[in-house]
């Protein structure tokens, strides 16, 4: 992409209503802009990123074997008094009336649909376990919308349904969610933590929130670094094989949250040097809730032997554009946001210093080309700007190569090479700059 043609309306100055920096950067750096309490438009930069991130997470439900489907946003208001929580909700609803009076809703998420759809195709126990998930946008009447994407009134979720015949099965479908969870967050490069959630009135069911830690987040965390250390993408999953060990195995190491935490016990089970105390964001969370939906909406299979078994079910969000703030609140400096290569919009920023140089514009035509060629994401800064102004706004935008090419430099057969993340700057000639970027 030519930056010159790119709409990458970026500001200079910081926007007032923003008080944290992820939204300060997406404001500044052109990703969005907010056209209403909570509600975002998605800029290309912005759309990008939201993209790639939404990509990861359908990679990793598509290796744990779930399947993929799409459920409208606009759900009937007689589907939520199927299960009673229609006006159990509340006013985060956002209720709708059509032209023929009929009752409507924005869906806040989508536990009563999914039944229905498994109701009416599933109806032997032979058929289960079915794992279904799809990627659509919500709509919460959030009190108090904040923090642009992190707390938006409507946001993109994933959200995946489990159906299983009985509680080992439902426990196998959980374990799958939460060994995907670690893998999906780590490829974003993010620190997640699994943390033990409460699980409400049901109670005794299975629950965990996933939390990366943040200065900025919402939730205290409490909890053991060996969970900070621990790493997950060094391994194969093998989503057929008991992954009951590697629950526990990130389970038995401590972590809480501010409600939950009991100062007592954190020093009793994790030894002073071991001891993390920090702040997160609530990227993703799990849920086995069993009969909660089945046994009201009818959503029975029936059983070896002919008896009606009311099914187990679980269900497993991520914010997916919640996110794209939350890697931001992980990772930026005082000049801007520093994307990891897995979501970066662009791979590589190519910066001309000269553009009425013949020379130089000719090499980063060159150069422009041949990425686009190998399927390299490239952003080729080919304004008429003072070099100033492009190092700002490449750092401020924050893709992880900048390759940087002027008359002097050029002039000597090399090229800058600039790793956003370290800062760490170096003249090599263009095949070694080329090879260091994996080009
Ligand atoms: P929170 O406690 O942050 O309000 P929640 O527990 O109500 O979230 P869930 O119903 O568990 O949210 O939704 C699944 C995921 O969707 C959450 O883990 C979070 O990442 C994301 N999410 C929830 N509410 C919002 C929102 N208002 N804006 C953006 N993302 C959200
Ligand atoms: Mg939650």
């Amino acid at each position: 992409m030519r930056l010159s043609q790119y709409f990458l309306p970026t500001l200079r100055e910081n926007p007032a209503e923003a008080q944290i920096v992820s939204h300060r950067l997406m404001l500044r750096a052109g990703m969005i802009r907010q056209q209403a309490a909570g509600i975002y438009a998605w800029l290309p930069l912005g759309y990008r990123v939201l993209r790639n991130i939404e990509r990861i997470v359908r990679e990793e439900q598509d290796a744990t074997g779930a399947q993929e489907v799409l459920m409208p946003t606009i759900q009937s208001a007689d589907l939520w008094r199927e299960s009673g929580r229609y006006d159990a909700y509340g006013p985060e609803m956002l209720r709708i009336k059509d032209r023929h009076d009929r009752e409507m809703l924005y869906g806040p998420t989508n536990e009563e649909m999914i039944t229905t759809i498994f109701r009416d195709g599933v109806k032997t126990y032979r058929d289960l376990p079915r794992n279904l998930y799809h990627i659509q946008w919500k709509f919460r009447d959030e009190v108090r919308p904040r923090f642009g994407v992190m707390r938006g009134r409507e946001f993109l979720m994933k959200d995946n349904y489990s159906f299983d015949i009985d509680k080992a099965g439902a426990t196998r479908s959980y374990n799958k969610m939460f060994a995907a969870y670690l893998r999906t967050f780590a490829r974003m490069g993010l620190k997640a933590i699994p943390m033990r959630a409460d699980t409400g009135p049901i109670g005794g069911d299975l629950s965990h929130e996933f939390i990366i830690l943040a200065d900025t987040g919402e939730s205290a965390v409490f909890c053991d670094k060996g969970l900070v250390d621990k790493d997950i993408l060094g391994r194969t999953i093998d989503y057929q094989a008991d992954l009951q060990p590697l629950v526990n195995e990130w389970t038995s190491l401590y972590a809480a949250t501010d409600e939950m935490h009991d100062q007592a016990k954190f020093e009793a089970d994790v030894p002073a040097d071991r001891r993390l105390t920090a702040r997160g964001i609530e990227v993703g969370h799990i849920f086995y809730f069993g009969t909660k939906y089945s046994s009201p909406m009818n959503a029975v299979v029936s059983g070896p032997k002919g008896e009606s078994i009311a099914v187990e079910m679980g269900s497993y969000g991520i914010g997916v554009s919640r996110l794209v703030g939350a890697i931001i609140e992980a990772s930026h400096d005082d000049a801007g946001i520093i994307w990891p290569e897995s979501v970066a919009p662009f791979k590589v920023g190519l910066l001309n210093l000269k553009i009425d140089d013949g020379a130089v514009s000719k090499a980063c035509t060159d150069l422009y080309t041949s990425l686009k060629a190998k399927g390299i994401e490239v952003l080729y800064d080919d304004r008429d700007l003072r070099p100033g102004a492009k190092f700002a706004d490449m750092d401020l935008i924050g893709v992880p190569w900048q390759v940087i090419i002027g008359p002097k430099g050029l002039a000597a057969g090399k090229v800058e090479l600039k790793h956003r993340a370290t800062g760490a700057r170096e003249e090599l000639v263009l095949d070694q700059a080329l090879a260091r970027i994996g080009a």
